[in-house]
């Protein structure tokens, strides 16, 4: 019998056990004693940094995340999470508005339908 000799991914060590199978991929999951990781000693491949970056700025030309991942083969659950990041790294919709005093906060009724006037009078409905 040959035994494979594993080490943990995180810590180098060799004193890890098996920890069961993952239920969605069948792969043999550890628990590393020495430094208390768990999961799979195989885990799939990550993507670099420029490949991510390059999905990314595929995704801000708009396809749907349906589309980008079919076409690179990654997760969307992988995209999504990179969006999360993405959208952590700017500041919060609230502090990018402008400060609008409370009280001119809300458009008048009167605005609204002479805006919609407007509108429809530039609209090029040819008639
Ligand atoms: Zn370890």
């Amino acid at each position: 019998m040959i035994a494979i000799i594993k080490t943990c991914p995180g810590c180098g060590s060799k004193e890890l056990v098996s920890n069961g199978h993952d239920v969605k991929n069948g792969k043999q999951k550890y628990h590393c004693k020495s430094c208390d990781k768990y999961g799979t000693l195989d885990a799939a491949p990550r993507y670099s940094e420029e490949r991510k970056a390059e999905i990314l700025k595929v995704y801000f030309e708009r396809p749907s995340m349906r589309g980008i991942a079919r076409t690179f083969g990654i997760a969307r659950q992988t995209l999504a999470e990179w969006l999360r990041e993405e959208g952590d790294k700017h500041p919060g919709l609230e502090s990018t508005l402008s400060d609008v005093p409370a009280e001119q906060d809300v458009l008048e009724y009167d605005e609204l339908q002479h805006f919609v006037k407007k509108k429809a009078k530039s609209g090029g409905s040819g008639r």
